[in-house]
């Protein structure tokens, strides 16, 4: 099994402590590669490195159009790595080839565009109240980010947060989940491939109350974006708070997809699919909850079932496979806990309901998709996170009713609706409390459009022009310009 080594200031090194851990292939359920478990000396060395290269260093010094510039290269190197770096994160979550693929050869776009980013930042001459005077801004980097990130889409997820980051002057030390440590981990040598100064980027890995905790309260640390679990992301929050930390958080879902009687039915067939079924379900915004009008119901859901009824469960580098393993062990318990507490709560399973073994899914941890139907709202399948290949449906009679069951969850991460009419599609998703809504597509996410959640989704956004801000700070700079000077013991 190769052993991989930690990230810190341009070096590949061991863990302070001496120790790794096994990752696992979930399609194999086996250890394949070992980890290096770090903790808070690392997380020290990572955060001081950082840091100087923030306040002074090489980093600190270079241009923004060079900042730029490195950024576009090391979008260039993703590019030329996309297919091996594709298929690291297959062997550590158990994604789709294909989707895992897909995803790596999109990710360049973060780095180039953030990259064209960089030097367009710009302060602004305010026009004052107060003769005399002259005031104009700077937008400056907060220092030293810390990013924390989930197993289901870990390059993807991190070049969310990395790509604006970097743009914006600020350095990172990145925690990749434990379970999917070893992409972040071969990323990490394309930034001195690319030019970076050694320290703008450190990569520490490990679990979250040993790597992840002396991150988030380390001192030096100015912000930290996390995407993962609402409540991890809570507990970050709280460590946050202490030190008056920035945060940009990106937590679960329970997203709505409503279809309308007036919908294209194949068309919501496959919405609805892709909405829960692909990645088994481990995306945060998983159309978990589907929403049926009642004159169709029966027609939308039989249709529903022959389709999903059909899918291919296997290996996830095989190019037929449309279904793959659950990503790791814990999470694969989860979900078929969750399974029982369905039943029990009285909503029936019409598709699926169990693991899947045997056949292509061999010993890997796989979850058969799953229907569920005769779901009420209040249900706990309806109202808590999954994460896995499991569909509520729920029946709803018109507009105000769909509107009602759609916010009625503590969440707000996205929506989906499926209608012809254009007053429904216009009118809806200003009524949705969903940071995305989609109509007559799902899943659809770029580095241009901002992504984030209402309500306990998540703070700030991700993506777009803006968002480059959530790593900015801003500074009001005074000149005095022949203003009279006045009594000093008086301010005006
Ligand atoms: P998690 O929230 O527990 O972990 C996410 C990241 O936070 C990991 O890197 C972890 O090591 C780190 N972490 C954990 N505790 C920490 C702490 N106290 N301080 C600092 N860092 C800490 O999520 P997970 O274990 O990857 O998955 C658990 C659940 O989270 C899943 O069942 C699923 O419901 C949800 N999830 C959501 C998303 C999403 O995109 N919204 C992604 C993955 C998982």
């Amino acid at each position: 099994m190769q052993k991989y080594q930690a990230y810190i200031d341009g070096s590949f090194v061991d863990p302070a402590g001496g120790e790794w851990f096994e990752t696992f292939d979930p399609y194999l359920a086996e250890p394949w590669a070992l980890v290096p478990r770090c903790a808070a000396p690392d997380v020290e060395q990572a955060v001081a490195a950082a840091h100087r290269e923030a306040s002074g260093g090489e980093w600190s010094r270079l241009t923004a159009s060079r900042r730029g510039e490195l950024l576009r290269r090391l979008g260039d190197l993703v590019a030329r790595d996309a297919d091996r770096l594709a298929r690291l994160e297959v062997k550590d979550n158990g994604k789709l080839y294909a989707e895992m693929l897909a995803q790596l050869r999109y990710l360049p776009s973060w780095f180039h565009y953030y990259g064209g980013l960089a030097d367009k930042i710009e302060g602004a001459v305010i026009p004052l109240d107060k003769p005399g005077y002259m005031n104009f801004t700077r937008h400056e980097p907060l220092g030293v980010v810390g990013i924390i990130t989930p197993w289901n889409s870990p390059l993807l997820l991190t070049a969310w947060k990395l790509a604006p980051a970097l743009a914006a002057g600020n350095t990172a030390v990145v925690k990749p989940s434990e379970f999917t440590s070893v992409s972040m981990l071969e990323f990490a040598r394309l930034f001195k491939e690319a030019g970076f100064p050694d320290g703008v980027v450190n990569v520490v890995t490990g679990f979250g109350p040993e790597a992840g905790t002396p991150l988030v309260e380390h001192p030096l640390v100015a912000k930290i974006a996390f995407t993962g679990s609402d409540a991890t992301g809570r507990a970050i929050y709280r460590q946050a708070a202490g030190g008056m930390k920035r945060v940009t958080m990106e937590l679960g879902g329970k997203s709505p997809n409503i279809v309308f009687a007036d919908a294209d039915l194949q068309a919501a067939v496959y919405g609805v699919v892709s909405g829960i079924f692909a990645a088994s379900g481990q995306t945060c915004l998983a159309g978990s909850r589907l929403l049926v009008q009642d004159s169709i119901y029966d027609l939308f859901v039989g249709r529903l079932l022959a389709f999903a009824g059909q899918a291919k469960l296997g290996d996830p580098m095989a190019p037929d496979t449309q279904v793959g393993p659950v990503a790791t062990r814990p999470q694969y318990e989860k979900v078929l806990a969750y399974l029982d507490v369905a039943r029990q709560d009285g909503a029936h399973a019409a598709l699926g309901g169990g693991p899947a073994a045997g056949g292509a899914c061999g010993k890997g941890w796989f979850v058969q998709p799953t229907i569920f139907t005769g779901v009420d709202n209040g249900m706990r399948i309806a109202q808590e996170e999954v994460f896995g290949p499991v569909l509520s449906v729920l029946r709803f009679t018109d507009d105000d009713d769909a509107v009602r069951i759609a916010n009625d969850t503590r969440f707000g991460l996205a929506a989906g609706i499926w209608t012809t009419s254009l007053e429904r599609a216009l009118s809806m998703p200003a009524r949705l409390q969903a940071g995305t809504v989609w109509v007559n597509t799902y899943r659809a996410t770029s580095y241009m459009s901002p992504f984030g959640g209402y309500k306990q989704s998540g703070i700030g956004r991700e993506n777009g022009m803006e968002m480059i801000r959530e790593y900015l700070q801003t500074k009001s700079v005074w000149v005095n310009v022949g203003a009279a000077v006045g009594n000093p013991f008086v301010t005006r």
